[in-house]
């Protein structure tokens, strides 16, 4: 089992040039001794320049938190998977929760961008996750199972083990509210069935789970304690290299 723990900070709409290089400084000091933990920032994409030299030589990766569907063209405001890596970054996130409710992302476009940031040689997080809503009519496994199925596609088993996966319940993100341990367990375990019964049992052994959802360093411990929690992605707690260095370290 080559099953990465991945520890990834969303910072969202927040953190010009300045900022982010003082956070992302302060944090590879905080984190020198982090074990086989892969850490990733995903700052603005403004912020993407400033944060590479920040983290220059710590082995810390920098990812870009959207992508379009298309590599370059007449798509004002939107940047691509090709041209984040030409400018150095090394991972991605799609189908994170604000994009598909804020901006209404598909499941249709969330798989588009995934192949174009694994195409684009990006380690990728594709972020999964139900409203509350759908939680309290029962249609969790439902929702998870159709953005897994839709969010891979076709895509061949190598290719899917190479993709990382955050569990985000909708009603957690941002609003202190976090799932329990056990009630997180639950969706993970449901998460690693559903790769287990469609690819090759290895490909659920190899996939790294990330909850995220107010993640913070009070309950980061009991979370990635639990059999199938393989990591984090943190958004708000992540803005200040103190608390985000108390959960990577947790
Ligand atoms: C997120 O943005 O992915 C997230 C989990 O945010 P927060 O930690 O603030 O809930």
């Amino acid at each position: 089992m080559s099953r990465v723990r991945t520890i990834g900070g969303n910072w969202k709409l927040n953190l010009g040039p300045a900022e982010a290089s003082k956070v992302a400084t302060e944090l590879v000091a905080a984190v020198v001794d982090r074990g086989d933990t892969r850490v990733t920032l995903f700052p603005t994409a403004i912020s993407l320049t400033a944060v590479l030299e920040a983290v220059r030589g710590s082995g810390i990766h920098v990812g870009i938190q959207d992508v379009h569907t298309a590599d370059s063209g007449a798509y004002t405001g939107a940047n691509s998977a090709t041209l984040a890596r030409s400018a150095g970054a090394t991972a991605a996130l799609v189908g994170h929760s604000e994009r598909r409710h804020v901006f209404g992302d598909s499941d249709a476009t969330v798989h588009r961008k995934l192949i174009q940031c694994l195409d684009a040689g990006l380690l990728t997080t594709l972020c999964i996750g139900e409203t509350l809503e759908q939680r309290d009519s029962a249609q969790t496994e439902a929702v998870l199972a159709e953005q897994l199925k839709s969010g891979f596609g076709e895509l061949p088993p190598d290719r899917v083990a190479t993709v990382t996966l955050a569990y985000e319940p909708v009603w957690a993100i941002g609003t202190g509210r976090t799932a329990s341990p056990e009630m997180a367990q639950e969706a993970h375990a449901f998460v690693r069935a559903w790769l287990r019964q469609a690819y090759p049992d290895w490909v659920a052994d190899d996939v790294c789970i990330q909850y995220g959802g107010s993640m913070k360093p009070a309950n980061a411990a009991a979370l990635l304690s639990c059999p199938d929690i393989d990591g984090g992605l943190v958004g708000g707690a992540a803005l200040k290299a103190e608390s985000f260095s108390a959960i990577i370290l947790a």
